[in-house]
């Protein structure tokens, strides 16, 4: 994974394409929350396959991309009419795949002014948000994804958190999106070495092109007191 969907790192890969260039073994980056933050060259980064999603960057939903590598070969995996040079078969979704390169084309073009402005909203969440005592940003300082904030609140669920900040219209997300109905912590918290406690206690902001200096203060200043109030109702916060 290039970047992390859920606590925003962003891994080495120029280091991992080093290490399976040298070992002979193929390099499949999954870049689908990477692309149009972080300038990719699959060349010089060694990797063989990598998949993008047209909905994440602002596309229609219902298309994405693999590079591959001139020379590969993989095995077909839907068989039928011999679409997407074989590999695929199924009639292409024309409207999803035009609007999938119009937004790779405005991603581009627009890829440092995005970062900038959502690297600007993203520090202030983190400064004001690690303010609040016993507040803890994961994932890493520097290597992060310029939309994603992170954070874990000692003492209170981010499952109410979020549930109060939903009723302040302010949306976040607990886990990764695709396994909140479960009630395990996240895999990722889990592996960045929170225990369960910690992780069902972590909360992601993320920001988009959209997002503006009003909704980040709009939030800066809520969040301060539905902690508290979520505090003040636990049994595990003693001051
Ligand atoms: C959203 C996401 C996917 C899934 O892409 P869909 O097009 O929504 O199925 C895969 N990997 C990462 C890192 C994602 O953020």
């Amino acid at each position: 994974m290039f970047g992390n969907n859920e606590i925003g790192t962003i891994e080495p890969i120029k280091e991992i394409g080093k290490i399976t260039k040298k070992h002979d073994i193929l390099f499949h980056s999954d870049a689908v929350q990477a692309i149009g933050k972080v300038p990719i060259d699959v060349n010089e980064l060694n990797i063989d396959l990598l998949s993008i999603s047209s909905h994440k960057i602002y596309g229609p939903k219902g298309a994405g991309a693999l590079f591959i590598r001139k020379g590969l070969e993989l095995q077909t995996i839907a068989h039928g009419g011999g679409q997407e040079k074989g590999f695929r078969s199924s009639t292409h979704n024309t409207p999803g795949i035009v609007g999938l390169g119009k937004a790779c084309e405005l991603g581009k073009k627009r890829m440092n002014k995005d970062v900038s402005h959502l690297t600007k909203l993203r520090d202030i969440l983190i400064k004001e948000i690690q303010s609040i005592e016993q507040t803890y940003l994961n994932g890493h300082p520097e290597k992060r994804l310029a939309n994603n904030a992170h954070f874990r609140f000692v003492a209170i669920e981010g499952e109410s958190l979020n549930l109060m900040l939903d009723d302040k219209g302010i949306a976040a997300s607990t886990g990764s999106a695709c396994s909140s109905k479960k009630l395990q912590a996240s895999h990722v918290l889990l592996a960045i070495g929170l225990n369960p406690e910690e992780a069902h206690g972590s909360l992601r902001l993320t920001l988009g092109r959209l997002s503006t200096k009003d909704d980040v203060e709009y939030v800066v200043n809520e969040l301060p007191d539905v902690v508290q109030k979520l505090r003040n109702m636990s049994p595990l916060w003693n001051r």
